[in-house]
């Protein structure tokens, strides 16, 4: 099975603390500053480049301190880790060659240059991070560049600090890549990369690594059984490669199953398995790493809640019995979490002592290490502090509020309440006596200059409640002015007031908390700053009426209302891990519920409930998507069955390729379903037709992600195309997504060819 060239005697230093990874855009976006100053010229190089050194020596020395005896390496990134690892193995797409600097050609190939498109992005397993997915061809020539993996090293030899370099593994790496269009899948060329890795060991041990780590988070999605076999021949291989250093396969977000059997049956000297998603199963039924080193992912790495060290510590023992040698570790790389709670002073403090952000899990590990070693009661008093800080939580009223739960029951069993969709449909028909083909748009307008400074000038005190609230009535204004002058059928209020769609909302909500600066890496220099979804969720106060009542008083035409989701509002939260997610999700749904009976109430004859994160929260697992699905859905359903028959409520989705879930988004029931459709012709109807959904669409006429002004005649040619695959009684018109991003002029102008276009089609109809 292995050849015999691995079992040269290798020594193995035990590792006992450490973590899968680490954050790199720094505590305060330290990183998203520098490069965006260097993209925009205003920042050189070399202190680009001092930027970066400084947040890997403090990562290196956070680490230190928490007591780690082996410290990941190369867990930083200019942009993103997969594109790292596609420029190590001379995978870039051949379009950036044309840039001579590498930095610059990487950057390239991130963001996109003149006449370079970027590659495309894409969502990092079932977390928020986004990655560039690279493009691999028949013809792509593999070659190694491994001069920022050993520069990193050679940082922490230097520092004298036990570095372990973190590396995407072969088979994650192709898995996530796409196949340049007429080549075979990327997966076909893992033989060709194998050769590549095992060079990488040779040098990386020459570089005075004792341990390297391959991260393989695919083994914890579906595979094949062929995929399994080639998992086992590939690391077989990998263990072979002469003078290497100790080699770790990681695995996370979820139990890795039938395919730590395949790693079992390598040479590979360690493997780290995510405890916090389920990975102790497939361990127990193994006796694979009975003699070797497992890395125990106790410590949840995505999400930001203390563990339970007394529970931890009793599922260390537990991995005592199937390893040969048991590592603490956070479960994957803190990547997905915010640095550290130190700058969270105005955070109300019992919540914070439930918390424990990246810096406070390194110190988590440190404790639970110690205790393995020198039994807990050496450690007693970290055991007892953060015990306290647990009996906190249970018992927090806001934790558990028997009138929430009371109410969520109620609206449960309260059953289906709103008539059939065509009954429904001819309810709203009369009341809202609309064109054929409706216009509108999907909420938002440009987040202007303006719009942003008044926000911030509320924010810092500078501006009154009063002054800001008449500062976004009269941004309100002039949206619905730019409406009615354009001539769409249904209006909008813009969201002017609206930060994000899901941090507004958790703002109003109780049972959130907002950090100051907890910072998480969306993708490159994007970083968003989730909410805290800690307590049972309650709507003190009507949270969106006044907006949307200002907003129908200065029309007579059909006000939209805009809430967000339920679904979309987890998505985007650290959500709590002590109560079921579908229960949490119902408790948002209650409080969204209530909003669409109040804008009701105020006359609003139309709500939009956005669920654009429906898709994207999708499990990894084929076996657990119909429980999601199930809960998810009902959901919604839940959020949108209060109000009468006579109020039309529709729903948004930012994708077209809706895959294994287009029966879902059919029994999500929304009146009207507004999609993204343009770049994909209206394919989407077709597909919705077949799925058997029979209520009304808007299929978006042209690309809000792109500044091009559509014409009128491409938007005709689109609508045309929806009228042959759907009854024009059924289709609405609007633009792909919402316009925040957008300008003031593009936007007029294209709003102004989409009304033109949608005239035009009414009377190709008659
Ligand atoms: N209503 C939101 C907007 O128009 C929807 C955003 C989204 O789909 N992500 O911005
Ligand atoms: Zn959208």
């Amino acid at each position: 099975m292995t050849p015999t060239a691995s079992s040269a005697p290798r020594t193995v230093q035990p590792i006992t603390a450490t973590a899968l990874g680490a954050a790199r855009i720094g505590p305060q976006r330290e990183l998203k500053k520098a490069v965006e100053g260097y993209w925009s010229g205003t920042l050189d190089r070399p202190s680009l480049e001092n930027v970066a050194a400084g947040l890997r020596r403090d990562e290196r020395a956070r680490m230190a301190q928490a007591g780690f005896d082996s410290v990941p390496t190369n867990t930083f990134s200019y942009y993103d880790q997969m594109l790292d690892t596609a420029a190590m193995l001379g995978a870039l797409p051949p379009r950036v060659a044309v840039v001579d600097d590498p930095l610059d050609r990487y950057f390239a190939a991130a963001r996109g240059a003149e006449g370079i498109r970027p590659l495309e992005m894409t969502k990092w397993f079932d977390t928020n991070y986004h990655y560039l997915v690279p493009e691999i061809a028949d013809d792509t020539a593999f070659s190694l560049h491994p001069e920022a993996v050993l520069s990193d090293l050679a940082e922490a030899v230097a520092e004298g600090v036990p570095a372990r370099p973190v590396v995407i593994g072969p088979i994650t790496f192709l898995a996530l890549s796409k196949a340049v269009p007429g080549s075979a899948s990327p997966l076909d060329r893992l033989d060709d990369l194998t050769p590549l890795y095992q060079q990488l060991l040779t040098l990386l041990r020459a570089g005075g690594a004792d341990w390297v780590q391959f991260d393989e988070p695919i083994l914890v999605t579906d595979l094949s059984l062929a995929q399994l076999e080639k998992v086992t021949e590939v690391y077989g291989e990998l263990c072979a490669t002469e003078d290497r250093p100790a080699l770790c396969v990681a695995t996370y977000f979820g139990d890795a199953g039938p395919a730590l059997h395949a790693l079992g049956a390598t040479e590979i000297d360690a493997v780290a398995v995510d405890l916090v998603a389920g990975g102790l199963e497939s361990l127990a039924a193994s006796t694979a790493f009975h003699d070797r080193v497992v890395l125990a992912g106790v410590v949840d790495g995505r999400n930001v809640w203390r563990t339970d060290l007394d529970r931890a510590l009793a599922a260390l023992g537990t991995v005592i019995g199937f390893a040969g040698q048991v590592a603490v570790s956070t479960s994957c790389s803190t990547l997905h979490v915010p640095y550290s709670l130190e700058s969270e002073t105005d955070l109300d403090p019992t919540v914070r002592q439930w918390l424990a952000f990246a810096q406070e899990k390194f110190a988590e590990v440190g404790i639970l290490a110690a205790a393995l070693r020198d039994g807990r009661a050496a450690v007693e008093g970290e055991f007892e502090l953060r015990r306290e800080a647990l009996v906190s939580r249970r018992s927090d009223p806001r934790v558990k509020d028997a009138s929430v739960r009371g109410r969520v029951d109620a609206v449960r069993s309260g059953g289906a309440s709103r008539a059939s969709a065509h009954e429904r449909a001819n309810r709203q028909k009369e009341r809202l006596g609309l064109a054929a083909l409706p216009t509108t748009t999907i909420g938002s307008f440009p987040q202007t200059a303006r719009i942003r400074n008044a926000r911030a000038a509320h924010r810092s005190g500078a501006l009154s409640d009063v002054d800001y609230v008449g500062a976004m009535q009269e941004e309100i204004r002039r949206v619905i002015e730019l409406q009615e002058r354009l001539g769409l059928d249904v209006l909008v209020h813009g969201e002017p007031e609206r930060n994000d769609m899901v941090q507004y909302f958790a703002e109003l909500l109780e049972g959130f908390v907002t950090t100051a600066s907890g910072w998480v890496q969306s993708y490159g220099s994007r970083c968003v700053r989730p909410p805290i979804l800690y307590g049972d969720v309650r709507r003190p106060a009507p949270m969106t009426v006044e907006w949307a009542s200002y907003a129908q008083s200065l029309t007579s035409k059909p006000l939209k209302g805009m809430l967000t989701g339920p679904v979309t509002i987890l998505a985007w939260s650290f959500v709590r891990d002590d109560l079921p997610v579908a229960d949490v999700s119902d408790q948002v749904a209650l409080a969204i519920r209530q909003e669409t009976i109040d804008l009701q109430g105020a006359g609003i004859s139309i709500i939009q409930v956005d669920e654009p994160d429906l898709r994207e929260m999708l499990p990894l697992r084929e076996n657990d998507r119909q429980a999601y699905l199930e809960w998810s859905v009902n959901s919604f359903r839940l959020a949108t069955s209060g109000v009468s028959d006579a109020t039309q409520i529709h729903t948004h989705l930012c994708y077209s390729e809706f895959g294994t879930v287009i029966d879902s988004i059919a029994r999500l029931d929304a009146d009207v379903t507004s999609i993204e459709a343009a770049r994909s012709h209206m394919e989407i109807l077709a597909d919705l037709d077949a799925a058997g959904f029979g209520n009304q669409v808007g299929p978006g006429v042209y690309d809000i992600h792109s500044p091009r002004v559509p014409s009128v005649e491409e938007i005709v040619s689109l609508l045309r195309e929806a009228v042959a695959a759907m009854p024009a009684d059924r289709l609405w018109v609007n633009p792909d997504c919402g316009l925040k991003t957008r300008s003031e002029e593009e936007v007029e102008a294209a709003l102004a060819a989409m009304v033109e276009a949608a005239k035009m089609i009414r009377e190709e109809l008659g």
